[in-house]
């Protein structure tokens, strides 16, 4: 018998997300994100969902490009990170990969690279969030050395914002993107999840919707997902497998750190963060048994957490338990942990059993 701890991986929910994102997007591309295993998600259900439906796919690593091409994908494929070393480029020809071109020493590697095969290429401007990318300033000789070589065919400018789901908004960088850009006839790929619901303006020519796909929230504080028209895609649940009555000034868990105000019913959930979730979130995190809110007591173990039965006189061993997902948004349990969706979703462990609903 396993734990009875798994995910699900609504399928259905996924295709609704990436459809909202598509209509946000006007008439340009949404390229899916689905870096980092689809963000938690598991590659191939996703490929199973919005292989058939995407404009296109970006992502990091050639290997999860490979799979993408092996299940028979022919969209455009993005390399968030282009090309760490000259042989990249020759996978990126085989597969026919779109790289980024974000610094000196990838635009010194294609230019001795002489590739046999054209490539398109996201050439990345830091507009501000000063991670990957060229000045702005520098944009005419980076564009001149890409011109000049027989193997680039097409370039898309690209740029990525720090603050698009917060009170800093766009402006900032879009006004600095737009000065170093001017005059320049080529396509822009500008848009996170953030910027393409904020600011549907700015959607350019490819948008890169990443986390709305898989139902979450990019700003929670401003916009719930559901109030967005998301629908969650990961649901993880479990079960009580053990319940505990305690008296007064008994204490829960390791430490010890929540103290019974009086007499308590307790239920034990097999799910810990060797399970993925957050070891640090708190007494009070909320967490469904049958359906029902609670929250959870004492600290997070390595395969178990408490949570409060006090006034769930129904629940017992055996009660189902949603730890994020359906009924309870993942931003929810997220914020009450110190952390954002995108961190819970990347963490769920690889001993979760995962089932996919195709809806
Ligand atoms: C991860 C990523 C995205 C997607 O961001 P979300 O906030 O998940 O929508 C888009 N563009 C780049 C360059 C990224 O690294």
């Amino acid at each position: 018998m396993p734990r009875p701890i798994r995910a699900s991986i609504n399928l259905e929910a996924l295709r609704h997300n990436y459809a909202l994102a598509r209509s946000k997007a006007g008439q340009a591309k949404a390229y899916a994100v689905i870096k980092a295993n689809a963000y938690g998600h598991g590659l191939n259900h996703v490929i199973q969902a919005l292989g058939p439906i995407a404009d296109g796919f970006a992502l990091l690593d050639l290997v999860e490009a490979r799979a993408l091409r092996a299940a028979g994908l022919t969209q455009p494929i993005v390399l968030l990170e282009g090309f760490f070393e000259p042989s990249d480029l020759t996978d990126i020809v085989a597969l026919g990969l779109t790289p980024t071109v974000h610094s000196e020493a990838q635009l010194t590697m294609l230019e001795r690279a002489a590739l046999g095969s054209p490539i398109d290429v996201m050439l990345k401007i830091n507009s501000g969030m000063n991670r990957l990318g060229f000045a702005g300033d520098a944009l005419g000789a980076v564009l001149a050395r890409l011109r000049a070589l027989a193997w680039v065919r097409s370039i898309t400018l690209m740029t990525h914002f720090a603050r698009a789901d917060d009170e800093a908004g766009i402006a900032p960088q879009m006004a600095r993107f737009r000065a170093s850009t001017k005059g320049l006839d080529l396509p822009v790929s500008l848009a996170n999840s953030a910027a393409l619901l904020r600011f549907p303006e700015a959607a350019g020519q490819v948008v890169r919707p990443g986390i709305m796909l898989y139902g979450a929230s990019p700003m929670p504080d401003l916009h719930s997902a559901e109030a967005l028209g998301l629908k969650p895609v990961m649901t993880l649940n479990s079960e009580i497998i053990g319940v505990q009555s305690l008296s007064v000034g008994e204490r829960v868990g390791y430490g010890g750190t929540f103290e019974a105000p009086g007499p308590m019913r307790i239920g034990v959930v097999a799910c810990g963060y060797a399970d993925g979730y957050p070891r640090h979130a708190p007494t009070g995190t909320p967490i469904l048994v049958g359906g029902r809110r609670t929250r959870t007591l004492g600290r997070v173990s390595m395969d178990m957490l408490a949570c409060d039965l006090t006034h769930l006189d129904e629940a017992g061993v055996g009660s189902p338990v949603t730890l994020w997902g359906d009924g309870l948004a993942a931003d929810e349990v997220a914020n009450a942990a110190g952390t954002i969706s995108y961190e819970l979703f990347c963490a769920l462990a690889a001993r979760v059993p995962v089932r996919v609903l195709k809806g």
